[in-house]
């Protein structure tokens, strides 16, 4: 007798295996990244610790898991951008030190504190709130001073800096506060010859001569990303803060894909053809027809769209002239056909195709196991592969293996 809807046990409904995709990711990986990147950074500084950034649910691959297997790996820090993060990784029962460095006014500092979670200051108020959170709560805060070298973001540039050092450094004397950090970023580490990352790295070190002058006691100064870990040693400084090279993928495609940094990527999107059907010459396909049969077909529809952060930028259409985002079905190697939908996007799989409902279409991984990249669906879509990773919707199930990697 089927059960009423009230008699369901919800705990007992495995939502993973009901869904028809997953983020495949492979820990493994992350281990292998990450510890290649402390190799590489001790070979030229011993002492240089290694940060895995782990925002944006580690660029989609999974927070805790991520920090978890970086920290394993060698990574001796963690930063997150929001402090929300922070907390989730102190939550997860991860004791080692954490970075996190964007906040709006209004953000509770007392529980990053309470944590032992250093905080970034980038303005003279949030050096007043985290000074006025430490005093309250009778502890002392371990704050990084946030400057603008040049990439014209957050932090105060040189000419403003000293009205965020002033208020650190009284805070310090009055025993609220330890100003440890200095802290900056690139415009154009991917870009290891671009003039202004010299100019940078030499405004960053007048700033850590203003903050050292003005009485900071600092442990730990940094501004080098995923690109300037790779391929710039002059920047490592006390500690590097790569991100995408942790999930194995490359910040400079225009030097080179993930194997020439010796990286392997971590993540293997894919999902299994819900349908594999005939469609006849001339047919159109999806939304708008953008796409037409050019020949008696068939066609696959995967079950994954612009819901699970497929862009609709990788639409195919044969009406612009636009091929979509590839895709691979067994040996097939195909484009997406049409426009994606918000839950499923089709394949044209050609009048021989042996594919079958069920097979796995994967949308990206490993281009050593002959999958399309992050990479490529970047380029389908006109953007960068962080941001491909990055904006996979939480619908889509993240499954963790560990496959040793060559
Ligand atoms: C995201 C981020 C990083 C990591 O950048 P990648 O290019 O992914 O290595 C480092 N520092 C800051 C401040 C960031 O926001």
């Amino acid at each position: 007798m089927p059960l009423a809807a009230t008699e369901l046990d919800i705990s007992a409904i495995d939502a993973a295996a009901a869904y028809p995709g997953r983020a495949v990711i492979n820990l493994a990986a992350i281990r292998h990244n990450v510890s290649s990147m402390v190799e590489k950074v001790h070979a030229h500084s011993p002492s240089t610790h290694v940060m895995a950034v782990v925002k944006a649910d580690a660029y989609g691959h999974g927070l805790v898991e991520v920090a978890t297997a970086s920290l394993q790996a060698g990574a001796t820090w963690l930063g997150t951008a929001q402090a929300s993060e922070a907390l989730v990784l102190r939550s997860a029962g991860i004791t080692a030190p954490i970075l996190t460095w964007l906040h709006a006014p209004g953000i509770d500092y007392a529980e990053l504190i309470s944590l032992d979670i250093d905080v970034s200051v980038a303005t003279p108020e949030a050096a007043e709130a985290v000074a006025h959170a430490a005093r309250t709560l009778g502890r002392v805060a371990r704050v990084h001073l946030k400057v603008d070298t040049g990439l014209g973001r957050n932090g105060y540039t040189l000419d403003h800096l000293g009205e965020v050092i002033s208020p650190l450094i009284a805070a310090q004397n009055a025993g609220d506060l330890e100003f440890v950090g200095i802290w900056s970023h690139f415009a154009f580490a991917d870009e290891p010859e671009h003039p202004t990352v010299l100019a940078q790295a030499d405004v960053f070190d007048r700033a850590i001569a203003m903050a050292e002058q003005a009485g900071a006691h600092l442990e730990l100064r940094h501004i080098a990303n995923s690109a300037a870990t790779l391929t710039n040693p002059r920047m490592y400084y006390d500690l590097v803060r790569p991100g995408l090279a942790v999930y194995g993928l490359s910040p400079s495609p225009q030097i080179g894909g993930p194997a020439h940094f010796g990286l392997v990527p971590a993540m293997r999107l894919e999902a299994h053809l819900a349908t594999v059907k005939e469609l006849p010459k001339g047919h159109g396909v999806s939304y708008g027809h953008q796409y037409t049969t050019d020949a008696d077909t068939k066609v696959g529809i995967v079950p994954l769209g612009y819901a699970d952060g497929i862009p609709r930028h990788a639409s195919g259409t044969t009406a612009t002239g636009g091929l979509g985002a590839p895709v691979r079905v067994g040996e097939q190697h195909l484009r997406i056909a049409g426009r994606v939908c918000m839950d499923q996007f089709v394949v044209d799989l050609g009048t021989d195709s042996h594919a079958h409902a069920g097979d796995v279409a994967v949308l990206f991984g490993d281009e050593n196991h002959g999958d399309p990249t992050a990479e490529d669906w970047a380029q389908a879509c006109g953007t960068i592969s962080y941001e491909v990773v990055t904006r996979l919707g939480e619908r889509i199930p993240r499954v963790y293996v560990d496959h040793p990697v060559s």
